[in-house]
This record gives C-alpha cells, structure tokens and sequence, in this order.
C-alpha cells in the first residue's frame, strides 16, 4: 500500500541545496517537456492523461488525449456516453479495458461522488480500473499528496540509482517506494514525481543512459560500477506467432460485422468474422471452418484481399483477408451480428487489425469513386 508520510517524517526531512530532491527538480524546471496533461491541475484530465500513457508512448497518446477531451470535456460527459463511442474513442491505442474501466469509473462517480473524484487514496483506489500506480499519480500531480509514483521510467531510474541487482519485481518495487518515500520532498512533491519520471524518459533511458547528462549522476551507484546498462536485468517476454484469416462477406454495398463477447480479449468490440488457422490447414480451408463455426454458413468463391501484420498483448498476428461469398444458406439471425454500409463502419469501434481492413475498404471505395468521375 503507498503510504502516505506523515507529518513528523516530512518535517523532519532535511534538503539541503546538493539533494537528490533539489538537483532533479532544478533539472526538471529547465528541461521539462510541455505536454498538454502538464498545463493543467484538473483530476479528470491527469487521470485520462495517466491511462493513456499505461503502455502506450506520449507522441502516441497526445493526439488521442486532445480528441478525448473534445469529445468528453468532463467526468459528466464521459459517464453520460455510450460505451461504443468511447471504445472509438479509444480505438488504436489498445489494452481497450482501460477504455471500459475508465467510462465505468466516470459513472462510479457521477453516481456515489456527486460527480467529484475523490481526493482520498481510498475513496480513489476503490474505483474500477485504478490501481497503486494511477492513484499515487493523480493524488499527487493533481491533488498535491505526497505519495511517490512508480512507474516503468521511475522504477529503472531507482533501481539503477540504488544499484538494484537482476529483475523488476513486487519485492524489489516495494524496497523501492520505501527508498523514494524516505526522501520525498515537503513540497513540491509532484513536481519531484514528475522530474522523475522525465529522467527516464529523457535522460536515463533503457538503452544508452545519458549519464553524462544526468542531474544526479554523483548519487548514482549503478553509474558508479558502470552497471548502468544492465540494470534492470532485462525481462523474458516471449510473443506468439499465430495465423489468422477473415471473411469480407458484403452484400448490397453492406459489409458483415460482429460484436466481440462482453467479457476477456478485446471484448465488446466489432470485428469481421474468422478466425486462427489450426496445425494443417489451408488458409482457405480455415476461412471456411471459421466461418461455418462463428456463422453457421459456407462461403465460397474467396479471393485473397491482403495481408497485415499487427501485434497486440502477447501476440504477433499474421492476417489473411479475404473476400468472399456467402452460399445459398441463409444467415442465422443474431443480436451481435450487423450489415453494415462503408461511411457506418466508422462509426464502430475495431480492434487494430478490422480498422486496418476498413481503412483498406475505404481507400478502395474512394479508388473506385475516382475511376467512374474520371470515366474511361
Ligand atoms: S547516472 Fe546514468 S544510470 Fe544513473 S540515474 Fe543518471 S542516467 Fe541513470
């Protein structure tokens, strides 16, 4: 739990002028970057600013913020919004549970806050989505309480300052926070929690550490054994390779689409109909078995469209698209499926690699358009 200093610990906390405190924040006052999420003290904003920025970079995130908050300028009209515009919203930037949590919380609020978020680590933590890590940074960057943040930047910074041996883990974190909390600043404290955070994404950076650069290289033990560049030990992360195929099925300009279950990966989103290809089988053949099992039709005449390569979580995806005709059999009804027109699609939220293949569909709609206003 990231407790909060009390306030004998702060008062009888001595910074003189060559602190580690005092030095990071010098640094971080002149070289800081202006992001939009820094010009503000509202919670609503730092909060989606945080989320974002889980797994995700900040040149990636920044255009997505400011249409964020175009389209949900507060915590009212993020709970008052349907769940399908805030998956779009959100479509692109992945991990869409985030997305799903965030709006749940928003409604959290708006029902037992009177629409306020609540300032107490407590109060904060108990809503959907907001772990440790979330409620430590808006506590602090909005609300000026003292708790330390320890986010990937914070956590490689830390470790190599205090020549932390071997991997990222639990006990090797809370030995951390202890650390950081022991020379938290009385004030300041966001700024002390930002300027970290800055350090390592700036200057002490997973590969070639700046440490020439660095503000608080004298305090540097990793830098002192020349450990910087293994520390941390790096994690085993293993992807898999798996193959996927997918049925453009269309009929009348109509395109058919399926929502994703409600609950586990990439839930309650829309996606066009297949599926991985087992141990075996043609592409061809998956198609046809995918879709007979998600459907409970056959297809035929299926040409091969394209061929995308995405990744999300822990998989590295090859996609084969193709288009394709439904048999004579006519298509079981369901709630979760939908026709759907090309400028309709848009407003559906997809999972990374159905949004490619609508982008696809669109530049070879507008290519058409273009031949038949140009005519032969
Ligand atoms: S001296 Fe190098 S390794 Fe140490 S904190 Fe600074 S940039 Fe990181």
């Amino acid at each position: 739990m990231n407790r909060l200093p009390n306030r004998a610990e702060l008062m009888d906390r001595k910074e003189p002028d060559g602190s580690l405190p005092r030095k990071i924040g010098r640094w971080y006052r002149t070289h800081r970057r202006r992001l939009p999420w820094r010009e503000t003290k509202d919670p609503y904003k730092i909060w989606v600013s945080e989320v974002m920025l889980q797994q995700t970079t900040v040149n990636a995130v920044i255009p997505y913020y400011v249409r964020w908050l175009e389209l949900f300028p507060d915590i009212q009209a993020l709970a008052r919004a349907p769940l399908r515009r805030v998956l779009k919203a959100w479509e692109g930037l992945g991990y869409y549970q985030r997305a799903r949590n965030l709006h749940q919380a928003a409604r959290t609020i708006c029902r037992k806050h009177g629409g306020s978020i609540p300032a107490e680590f407590e109060e904060f933590i108990a809503l959907p989505g907001v772990g440790p890590y979330i409620a430590a940074a808006v506590l602090s960057l909005a609300f000026d309480k003292p708790y330390p943040v320890l986010d990937a930047n914070v956590r490689r910074v830390g470790m190599r300052l205090y020549g932390f041996q071997g991997k990222a883990n639990a006990r090797a974190d809370a030995v951390l926070l202890a650390r950081i909390r022991g020379i938290f600043p009385v004030e300041n404290g966001a700024d002390f929690n930002q300027a970290l955070m800055e350090l390592g994404a700036l200057i002490c950076r997973p590969k070639n550490p700046g440490c020439l650069l660095c503000p608080v290289q004298s305090f540097c033990r990793a830098y002192q054994s020349g450990e910087q560049e293994v520390i941390p030990a790096p994690k085993s992360r293993s992807f898999q390779q798996i193959e996927t195929v997918v049925g453009i099925i269309s009929d009348q300009g109509k395109y058919l689409i399926q929502q994703r279950p409600a609950q586990g990966l990439l839930a309650g989103l829309w996606e066009f109909p297949g599926g991985k290809r087992e141990k075996g089988e043609t592409l061809r053949e998956a198609l046809r078995r995918e879709i007979k099992e998600e459907l409970g039709v056959e297809v035929r005449r299926e040409r091969l469209l394209l061929k995308l390569r995405h990744a999300y979580t822990r998989f590295q995806v090859e996609l084969f698209v193709f288009e394709c005709e439904l048999d004579r059999s006519p298509l079981p009804r369901s709630p979760n499926r939908r026709w759907v027109g090309l400028r309709a699609l848009k407003r559906y939220p997809f999972p990374s690699g159905s949004a490619q293949i609508v982008r696809f569909l669109e530049d070879r709609d507008s290519e058409k358009q273009k031949r038949v206003s140009v005519g032969p």
